[in-house]
């Protein structure tokens, strides 16, 4: 992910991008603060074929399908979530 400010990379791991509740998260190298947003199209572009392959590859039991779909999820959400600057809409 790229910081709209200045460009440079963030790790969404980074403690920035993590704040204490009622923070919003700053940028690791120029401090502005940034609004996470998750790009829906994005989302569902990953989502679909991560979707498809864990229905796929996971055998037919129903609770290892269910945590394929959430790991699912939460990479396509790892890979649609963008930052944006606060204030623009
Ligand atoms: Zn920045």
């Amino acid at each position: 992910m790229k910081c709209p400010y200045c460009s440079s990379s963030i790790s969404l791991f980074s403690k920035t991008m993590n704040p204490p509740k009622g923070e919003s998260s700053k940028c690791p190298s120029c401090s502005k603060e940034l609004k996470m947003t998750l790009a829906r199209g994005k989302f569902a572009a990953a989502l679909i074929p991560l979707m498809l392959v864990v229905s796929f590859v996971l055998p037919s039991n129903v609770l290892l399908k269910i945590l394929g779909a959430g790991a699912a999820a939460a990479i396509a959400a790892f890979f649609a979530l963008k930052a944006e600057r606060i204030g623009e809409t």
